[in-house]
């Protein structure tokens, strides 16, 4: 039988008071939101916090709304949440394409938004999804709050800029006029982490490429980021040859490893594959 290591519980009431607690603990201290990853990680021995300040019961945290020209998606919402969010859905049809290949409804009910990004698996489908679009993530310390672009978020792999007292409160995903999103992924079975995977959104202007978002998951790309690919599609036609093209490019600057889930080739040519086939959707998204 597996069984975590012993540690100090602590329920949090407010924000204020989560942020107190990780103070009052320090380093060792970890918060749990749904707990699907921390939890095995400490069954497994592989991570050993000495508290566990529990955010759960933090409804400021639960919260999908847009204000000033953005999405807003507390931290706290789960998996589930954000996949019948109707408006999240409509504005950013990647964020459902997404969902609905997460895991089962069983972590979906319950992960939520946040710890899916602060874990920070290199699998990660949102960080691709959330990378593509160029979304914000909010962070609050006992020093007030800062906001830190998704590409600027993750520092390596389980490695992120969210210091130890400090929390992940909200994610903001610019609105654009015109603009599409999609997200492809191959798995080996239903439920099953990525082999590979990638979210595009365009925004159009006539039948040009204004703007290009490009995130992989599970390849080894940088930050998630496909910057060549975008760099190449910007401003230029929306066209099926350029995005077969930036799939290409995508696939020759990633680096996948070789592993249970398929040879390096293989994963290369579902990274060219997969971008191409979200481009095309996210162009048909926006009207393209
Ligand atoms: C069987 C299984 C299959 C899965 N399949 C997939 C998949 O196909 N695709 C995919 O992308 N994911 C998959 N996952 C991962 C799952 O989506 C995430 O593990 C889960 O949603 C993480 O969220 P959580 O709320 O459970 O995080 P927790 O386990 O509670 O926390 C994870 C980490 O984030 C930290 N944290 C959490 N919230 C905050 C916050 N607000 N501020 C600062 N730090 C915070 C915690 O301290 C911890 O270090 C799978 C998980 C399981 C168990």
């Amino acid at each position: 039988m597996q069984v975590p290591a012993q540690f100090e519980y602590e329920r949090a009431t407010s924000v204020e008071h989560a942020l107190a607690l990780l103070a009052k603990y320090g380093p060792e201290s970890r918060v749990i939101a749904g707990g699907h990853s921390l939890i095995p990680m400490m069954k497994l021995r592989l991570a050993r916090p000495e508290a566990l300040v529990d955010v759960n019961e933090l409804t400021e945290l639960s919260g999908i709304e847009v204000s000033g020209g953005e999405l807003r998606i507390g931290a706290l919402v789960r998996h589930a949440e954000l996949l019948a969010s109707a408006e999240a859905g409509a504005l950013f049809p990647i964020l459902a394409d997404a969902e609905r290949v997460i895991a089962d409804p069983i972590v979906r009910n319950r992960g939520t938004i946040g710890g899916s990004l602060c874990q920070a698996d290199p699998s990660e489908d949102l960080s691709a999804a959330f990378t593509a679009v160029r979304a914000n993530a909010v962070i609050r310390g006992e020093e007030g709050t800062r906001t830190v672009p998704v590409r600027e978020f993750f520092t390596g792999p389980y490695s992120t800029v969210v210091g130890p007292a400090e929390l992940l409160v909200e994610l903001r995903l610019p609105i654009r006029e015109g603009s599409g999103s999609a997200y492809a992924k191959v798995g080996r079975r239903a439920g099953d982490w990525a082999v590979a995977a990638a979210g595009a959104e365009l925004a159009l202007e006539g039948a040009d490429v204004a703007e290009a978002g490009i995130g992989l998951t599970a390849v080894g790309a940088p930050r998630f980021v496909a910057a060549e690919a975008e760099d190449f599609l910007r401003g230029g036609a929306a066209s099926a040859e350029r995005f077969e093209k930036a799939g290409f490019i995508a696939a020759g600057h990633c680096a996948p490893a070789a592993d249970q889930r398929g040879p390096v080739d293989y994963k290369r040519h579902l990274v060219a594959t997969l971008t191409t086939r979200a481009l095309h959707r996210a162009a048909e998204r926006a009207g393209g």
